[in-house]
């Protein structure tokens, strides 16, 4: 018999199954609000031009070659990506409390994380919010965490956070668990906590000894400020937190396949780095031995060059703000549909993607008008355009008073 003859198929992961629906689609009303990836006003992948400009400088660059980085990744990434998240003025840095170790996207600075806490560390127990992105769970899980269990987030009667539930629930969490926390532009609901609510958070993290993972996705996508958008970390770091931050600049350069993260770790004893840096060593040479190259040389090179830099944030600046128009004119053409119920939420909701409270039942709907989207109700803004926007608040529409 084969030895494969007992594999069962696996389920399939949802955003590449409407990827794949979505492609082999004939209709040409054909929509993808499916997959986290920003498009331009004619719903094409954007290559940002200050990526085009570092990569012309290094095909150009004689003093590069394709050795080994070492195994926590490029120096010049690590420090430029903690100089992102934290701003360079921040204690963390200017104290040497902080440093980075490259990770696979933020998908392998999470998976990162996991490991180290797991097996250093030996936590065994993780806090998602309720809802979450869909990876959080199966990542911490292929760690070997026994325990995951879920935190209460979206009030789906005020489509706003149940910042009250979070806590309380946070309250009761054994000792020694960790939490994960998006640090901004929540994944799927688009909610985040108010500065307010930051403070009740931490003061619930500290009063439980909870470890904060913050997960920071989309820096830039929910204001357009870097700094604006990094507040939560940073108000964390300054009330002396101990911390991991998994960062990901798939979003916010555009570089989705080149899997460029970073996993920043905040010690307030800075003394204690080296022997986190050679335990971080030691857990990333099993599983990828050292990162690839591309990713992180372009992100070196843009983030340590000012003029590079400066046209960087105007292009987050480009993306973030045809998201937000987008959310408008969905807005605006549902409002002039008289579609039934209140649709302000999706005006309210930051980052790249809107929940919008749609039923299974009315995804269904939409997914037969070949609008793909996941079956939470969660659509990408970044996959409307002007073109389609007012076909897909006509499905919406429809599915609502069907
Ligand atoms: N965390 C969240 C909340 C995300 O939405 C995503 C991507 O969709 C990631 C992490 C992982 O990003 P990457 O593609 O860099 O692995």
């Amino acid at each position: 018999a084969c030895v494969f003859s007992d594999v069962q198929s696996a389920p399939p992961i949802e955003v590449f199954l409407l990827n794949r629906l979505c492609a082999e689609s004939k209709d040409p009303n054909k929509v993808n609000l499916g997959v986290g990836a920003y498009r331009t006003d004619e719903g094409k992948p954007w290559v940002l031009p200050v990526v085009v400009a570092a990569e012309l400088q290094m095909a150009n660059d004689k003093t590069l070659n394709h050795e080994y980085l070492p195994v926590a990744g490029l120096p010049d990434f690590r420090t430029a990506a903690l100089r992102v998240l934290f701003g360079s003025e921040h204690k963390v840095i200017t104290e040497n409390k902080v440093e980075g170790f490259q990770g696979l996207g933020g998908t392998g600075a999470l998976r990162l994380a996991a490991e180290f806490l797991k097996k250093i560390l030996n936590y065994d127990i993780v806090y998602v919010s309720s809802p979450t992105w869909g990876n959080h769970k199966g990542i911490f899980k292929a760690a070997g965490f026994s325990q995951i269990k879920e935190y209460r987030y979206w009030d789906a009667d005020t489509r706003g956070l149940n910042c009250a539930g979070m806590c309380e629930d946070l309250m009761a969490a054994p000792p020694k668990s960790v939490v994960i926390l998006h640090a901004v532009a929540h994944n799927p609901t688009g909610v985040d906590a108010t500065k307010e609510e930051w403070a009740q958070i931490l003061h619930v993290c500290r009063e439980r000894e909870l470890f904060v993972l913050f997960d920071i996705a989309y820096q830039g996508f929910a204001t357009g400020n870097l700094d604006e958008d990094a507040w939560a970390p940073r108000y964390f770091a300054d009330q002396d937190m101990d911390l991991f931050v998994a960062q990901s600049f798939s979003k916010n350069f555009g570089l989705y396949n080149e899997r460029i993260g970073n996993l920043a770790v905040v010690s307030k004893d800075a003394s204690k780095l080296p022997e986190i840096r050679s335990q971080m060593e030691i857990t990333i040479r099993v599983m990828w031995s050292n990162p690839p190259n591309h990713g992180a040389r372009i992100v070196a090179t843009v983030l340590n060059n000012k003029a590079y830099y400066e046209d960087w944030k105007g292009q987050i600046r480009t993306m973030s703000d045809r998201i937000m128009k987008m959310r408008h004119e969905l807005t605006d053409n549902l409002k002039k549909l008289g579609t039934p119920g209140n649709w302000d939420h999706i005006v309210k909701q930051i980052g790249m993607f809107s929940y919008t409270g749609l039923s299974a039942k009315q995804v269904e709907y939409m997914l037969s008008k070949n609008v793909f989207m996941l079956g939470s109700g969660r659509i990408s803004i970044a996959g409307l355009t002007p073109k389609n926007v007012a076909y897909v608040a006509k499905c919406m529409d429809e599915a609502v008073r069907a």
